[in-house]
C-alpha cells in the first residue's frame, strides 16, 4: 500500500511514527536534489557534507617506518631463534647478542646512506624511516648501547657514535616486522578514502588532512527558516505582557538546526492571523529549503498554519499515535526561488505543535532525518550491505536497550516518549530513570535528558529491571 501524505484517511486515524516516517521518505523523494557544491579550507569544513568521492594521492604512511623508538635492523641478522644458537663465542645464548651499529635515522632526518648488512642495526625514532634492509624494530627498553671502547652508552642518545655497538636482550621474542609499520597500511595510495555524502568529523578532517589536502568540496548548506506562531508568543528582552509566554521554541529549534550545519534564516514571531502567516509562508518558500513554523496545528484552536498554508501550498495534517506530539502538519509550499535550477518548485513544510517539549521530540522524530537526506548525507558503514538501508528511519537517533530503573508508565495506544537520563543502581548497573515530571510545557525534563525513553504502543506498563530502549541524544544530548 502506498501512503500519500495527502490523503484523506490520515486526518481519520491515527498514523504510526514509523508509518508518518515512511510516508514523508516518500514525499520527500520528490524534491530531492542534490545540493550545489562549494570548495572551502579545510579548517572550515567539520560540520559540513563532503560533496565529492576522495581518492587517496599517497600512501599514508608514505614510507615504512618505526613505531617505537630503538633499532632497526634485519630480522635474519638475528641468532637462529630454533637453533638456540650462540651468537657470539663469549658464549652467550641467542636470547642476547650484540649488533654494530652504523647510524642513526630520525623523525624528519631519515638515514640516506647504504643499506644495512647482516650483523648491523642502526638507531630509529618513532615515525622514521626504516633504512634499507632493515625489517624490524627493537624498543629501546630491551637495548643496551655500548662504545667502541665498550663502555655503556645511556639510552637517552639518538645519534649514534661511530664504532657504537648495541646488546639486545629477549632476541627469541622479536618477531620479523614488529614495531614497524609499512608504508600504505592506513591508507593505500590510489584507494577511495570517503564517498561524497560523508558527515565530517573531527576524525573525517583529520583523515583527509593526511593525504595532504588544503581543500575539499562539500555540499552549500541547507537554508531552513523558521518562525513562531501564538498571540501570546513574546521574544526573550520584551516585557511580558499578561497571558503571554516567552518563545522557547525559536531558539531550542535554531539551536538544533545549527547543531546540523543548517543555515537559519529567522523569521521571528507571528501573530495568529492567517494572511500575516500565509504571506510569511510565501515570503519564506522563495528562500529557504525548507519552512519550520511551531504552534498553531492543534486542531480546535485557532489554527492560522493550516488554512494558511492551505492557501499556498499542499497540507497534510497528521495526527501521530506519540506522546509529546500528536498533532503534526506536514506539506509542501509552492515556491519560485531565485535558484530556480536546483529546486523543484516545492518546499517542504513541517507545522511543529507549539507545546517546546512536542516541538522539539517531532523534531528528532521527523525533521531531523528529513534534513539528513536533504542535506545529502549518506549512511556510511564499513560494508555495503550495512549501507543499503534507504528509508528515512536510518536517520533517527541510534537506539540502544537500556534496563527500565524504574516502573514507567504509557497509554497504550501510542508510543510515549519519555525524557531519560542513565544513572547507575544500588548494584553498579547502568539504568534508565525519567527525568521527573514528563508534560510536554514542561521544558526543563530535555534539560536533563541524555537519551528518550521508547514505551512502544501497546505496552501500558514497563516495570523497573525490564529492558527498555531508548533514543541516545548523543553524549552531549542533543538538546
Ligand atoms: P499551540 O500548538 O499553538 O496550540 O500551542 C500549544 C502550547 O504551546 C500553548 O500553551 C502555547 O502557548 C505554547 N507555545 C506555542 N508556541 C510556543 C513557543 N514558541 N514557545 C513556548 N511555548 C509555546
Ligand atoms: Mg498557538
Amino acid at each position: 500500500m502506498s501512503l500519500s501524505c495527502f490523503d484523506p484517511r490520515f486526518g481519520e486515524r491515527m498514523l504510526s511514527v514509523d508509518e508518518a516516517l515512511s510516508v514523508l521518505g516518500e514525499s520527500l523523494a520528490g524534491v530531492m536534489r542534490t545540493p550545489r557544491s562549494e570548495r572551502v579550507a579545510l579548517a572550515q569544513a567539520p560540520g559540513r557534507v563532503l560533496a565529492e568521492t576522495v581518492i587517496s594521492p599517497l600512501d599514508v604512511p608514505a614510507q615504512t617506518n618505526a613505531a617505537m623508538d630503538g633499532i632497526a635492523l634485519a630480522r635474519a641478522s638475528l641468532p637462529d631463534a630454533e637453533s638456540g644458537e650462540p651468537l657470539s663465542d663469549r658464549g652467550e645464548l641467542s636470547d642476547h647478542c650484540e649488533l654494530s651499529v652504523i647510524g642513526s635515522s630520525l623523525a624528519g632526518h631519515p638515514w640516506t646512506g647504504r643499506a644495512l648488512a647482516a650483523g648491523e642495526a642502526m638507531r630509529i625514532t618513532t615515525g622514521a624511516a626504516l633504512p634499507a634492509g632493515a625489517d624490524t624494530v627493537i624498543m629501546q627498553e630491551q637495548l643496551e648501547y655500548r662504545s667502541a671502547q665498550g663502555e655503556g652508552l645511556g639510552e637517552g642518545l639518538i645519534e649514534s657514535e661511530a664504532g657504537e655497538r648495541v646488546v639486545i636482550e629477549g632476541v627469541t621474542s622479536i618477531r620479523r616486522g614488529q614495531n614497524v609499520r609499512q608504508a600504505g597500511e592506513d591508507i593505500a595510495r590510489g584507494s577511495q578514502v570517503m564517498a561524497a555524502g560523508q558527515w565530517l568529523t573531527p576524525a573525517a578532517v583529520g583523515v583527509l588532512a593526511s593525504l595532504g589536502l588544503a581543500e575539499v568540496a562539500v555540499y552549500r548548506p541547507l537554508m531552513v527558516a523558521i518562525f513562531s506562531t501564538g498571540d501570546e508568543v513574546t521574544a526573550p528582552g520584551e516585557t511580558l505582557p499578561a497571558g503571554g509566554i516567552y518563545d522557547a521554541n525559536r531558539f531550542s529549534l535554531v539551536a538544533l538546526l545549527r547543531d546540523q550545519g543548517i543555515e537559519v534564516l529567522d523569521l521571528g514571531i507571528l501573530s495568529d492571523d492567517e494572511a500575516s502567516v500565509s504571506a510569511a509562508l510565501r515570503d519564506a518558500a522563495t528562500r529557504a529549503d525548507m519552512v519550520i513554523t511551531s504552534g498553531g496545528v492543534s486542531v480546535g484552536e485557532a489554527d492560522h498554519v493550516r488554512s494558511a498554508l492551505a492557501a499556498c501550498g499542499e497540507l497534510a495534517l497528521w495526527r501521530i499515535a506519540m506522546r509529546p506530539g500528536r498533532p503534526l502538519a506536514f506539506g509542501m509550499l509552492r515556491a519560485t526561488p531565485a535558484d530556480a535550477e536546483s529546486s523543484s518548485g516545492q518546499v517542504p513544510f513541517f507545522g511543529l505543535p507549539g507545546n517546546p517539549v512536542a516541538t522539539m521530540v517531532t523534531f528528532l522524530q521527523f525533521v531531523l532525518p528529513a534534513l539528513r537526506l536533504l542535506s545529502g548525507q549518506q549512511r556510511l558503514a564499513k560494508d555495503e550491505a550495512s549501507a543499503s538501508a534507504t528509508t528515512l528511519a536510518q536517520w533517527q537517533a541510534p537506539r540502544l536497550q537500556l534496563i527500565a530503573g524504574e516502573t514507567l508508565c504509557s497509554r497504550a495506544e501510542r508510543v510515549d516518549y519519555h525524557r531519560g537520563q542513565i544513572v547507575l543502581d544500588d548494584q553498579g548497573r547502568q539504568v534508565v530513570m525519567t527525568t521527573g515530571r514528563q508534560g510536554s510545557g514542561i521544558l526543563t525534563s530535555m534539560l536533563l535528558a541524555e537519551c528518550l525513553i521508547e514505551i512502544p504502543a501497546g505496552c501500558a506498563t514497563l516495570h523497573a529491571g525490564e529492558p527498555v530502549m531508548v533514543q541516545w541524544l548523543g553524549s552531549r544530548g542533543i538538546v
